[in-house]
């Protein structure tokens, strides 16, 4: 079973009566959702930061992974290959070994720049949300609160995020200028304080 569909048409899985249609394609509306296997946790933790809701757990097993995906209407982004046998339409083949290219690869298959989703927490997949500057005082590096105006918090762990320079690191990534060293280029608390 083809791991692509290229088309603008609607596909189901036939072998797995469960398997939600997907349209991978430019008329995509809404912004897809993801399902990650526990081998591309980079990549999932970068999907994130982008705002796409995306789910990963280092715990997670393919079963759950497939049942996350169907129940959810998730796309599951893999690089095993029985595993995109099992699941069918609903997933993708991943084919760059790399986070740069993947990330590229994965965004433009995707078409994901049509998008403007809200920011997702990198650690836990919370939602983040805007934060008046008068709430974080004390809770950034001073640096930070000096040169920063707009803050986000993570709806459900309460990590701190500021704008920065964070956007611009996803464009290098994408465009394959960046080396895969996620850590340096995230803007939140977690890199300030150690
Ligand atoms: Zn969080």
């Amino acid at each position: 079973m083809a791991s692509i569909v290229h088309s603008t048409g609607k596909f189901r899985c036939k072998s797995n009566p469960k398997a939600h249609s997907l349209r991978y394609n430019h008329r995509m509306e809404k912004a897809p959702s993801f399902t990650v296997d526990i081998m591309l946790g980079k990549l999932a933790k970068w999907l994130r930061l982008m705002g796409f809701d995306t789910f990963y757990s280092n715990k997670a097993t393919d079963d759950f992974l497939m049942e996350l995906t169907f129940e959810e209407k998730r796309i599951l982004l893999t690089r095993d290959r029985p595993l995109v046998q099992r699941v069918g339409t609903a997933a993708y083949f991943v084919q760059n070994i790399f986070l740069p290219e993947q990330l590229k690869e994965v965004t433009s298959i995707f078409k994901l720049h049509r998008f403007h989703p809200q920011g997702r927490c990198s650690v836990c997949n919370g939602v983040l949300v805007s934060i008046p500057k008068s709430d974080i005082e004390g809770r950034v590096p001073p640096y930070v609160f000096q040169t920063q105006e707009q803050f986000f918090q993570c709806q459900s762990c309460e990590k701190l995020y500021w704008k920065g320079t964070h956007i611009r690191h996803i464009e290098k990534m994408i465009s394959g200028t960046l080396r895969p060293v996620a850590d340096e280029t995230l803007t939140s608390q977690e890199k300030d304080n150690g």
